[in-house]
């Protein structure tokens, strides 16, 4: 755990649960990324940690931003952030909303189907749109497949499409999946993208942009490599499907910005066995799938855990949250060990935890409020 968070929470010893955000590791992962990719324009993901510090930190560093909402589009644009460093990069909005983004100055959105297209033609006229293609989410802890983006035929074919309903057809946007591990992604991403290029070219259209989308991770308990290695194994696969003929890149971090910024401290409520034999023991914590850890559905997500016991022998457990609702389990076939040591009281610290928790939060379920936010 960073020195920095260690201190604020040794000093002020917040009330738990609590998510406390090193804004320096925040900006350092923004400076990290637009090093690795020199050549690309960064759109924070407002998703993965919309806290108004991290938006005007990033907003102060020249950060572009990526708008799953017309709401995450209005708490930009009121922190002063101008409708031209905004994407509305959602393919699921309402027509009202797309039309209040486009009264706004907002001229970059995207869609993956004929449906969101009309719309768009009708209250975004004018408008840069990309369209998003379809990723199986291969090698990713948390993929965004099946829900997103058309396959390559359709895609091309909608951006024909586009230009004859007064659109401007800017380019082509995937997801390889967040939390991508396998750097081999975006090449199979950007040869489908380059079709798609080639495609257009032959009826006249020339596509500008290749937004790359998100999947730089954060450290959980896997190793990963970093970001230039994600630099690079993108460059090289942009440089081989286009050539010298490069196109405008855009990549939308979330996790890869906020996820290892933030560490959330919380406190062991109780650890129990379900019987004499029992070789596991069950550790529960003031947090859970509902308190802002619902990444941990399916066990996708697996953070890595810190007690005032390291070190000492360690034994296997169930870890959960506190709620009365049966699936309120973090961990169970996952294999978490902890200490044996462990007590009721003690702080547990879940590390990496900035991305896609405080937002996550539910609104008083079994009366619990929200996950308490520290900007640093
Ligand atoms: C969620 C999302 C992102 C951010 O993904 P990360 O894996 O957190 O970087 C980027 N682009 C789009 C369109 C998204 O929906």
């Amino acid at each position: 755990m960073n020195e920095k968070i260690s201190r604020f929470l040794a000093e002020s010893e917040p009330e738990t649960p609590c998510l406390v955000i090193d804004l320096d590791v925040i900006r350092d992962n923004f400076l990290a990324l637009r090093e690795a990719l020199p050549l690309a324009r960064i759109f924070y993901a407002v998703k993965a940690n919309p806290a108004t510090p991290i938006l005007a930190l990033l907003r102060d560093l020249g950060a572009c931003f990526d708008a799953a909402s017309i709401f995450e589009i209005r708490d930009c644009m009121a922190l002063g952030i101008g409708a031209d460093r905004l994407s509305f990069g959602s393919t699921i909005k309402k027509r009202r909303h797309i039309a209040e983004a486009y009264e706004q100055g907002v001229r970059l959105f995207a869609f993956d189907s004929a449906a969101e297209l009309d719309k768009l033609a009708l209250a975004a006229p004018g408008a840069r749109v990309f369209c998003r293609i379809f990723m199986e989410g291969a090698g990713a802890d948390w993929p965004l497949s099946k829900k997103f983006g058309c396959d390559v035929e359709m895609a091309r074919d909608l951006l024909i499409d586009a230009a004859g309903r007064g659109l401007v057809p800017y380019g082509v946007s995937f997801h390889v999946g967040s939390q991508q591990r396998d750097l081999g992604q975006w090449d199979v991403a950007c040869a489908r993208t380059a079709l798609i290029f080639t495609a257009l070219r032959a009826r006249g259209i020339e596509l500008k942009m290749v937004n790359i989308g998100g999947g730089f991770p954060a450290r959980y308990r896997q190793e990963i490599p970093g970001a230039t290695d994600y630099g690079h194994a993108i460059m090289a696969a942009v440089t081989r499907h286009f050539g010298n003929n490069l196109p405008e890149i855009i990549a939308e971090p979330g996790r890869g910005i906020a996820g290892d910024a933030g560490v959330i401290q919380t406190e062991v409520v109780l650890i129990s066995k379900k019987s004499y034999g029992d070789q596991r023991r069950w550790v529960y914590l003031d947090i859970g799938k509902f308190g802002g850890l619902a990444e941990t559905m399916d066990e996708a997500i697996k953070y890595r855990l810190r007690t005032p016991h390291d070190g000492g022998p360690e034994g296997p457990v169930v870890l959960a949250g506190p709620t009365c609702d049966e699936v309120d389990v973090l961990y169970d076939k996952a294999n978490y060990h902890l200490p044996l040591a462990l007590a009721v009281g003690d702080k547990v610290e879940i590390l990496s935890a900035g991305a896609y928790t405080t937002t996550y939060c539910s609104v008083g379920f079994n009366g619990y409020p929200p996950l308490k936010e520290h900007y640093i």
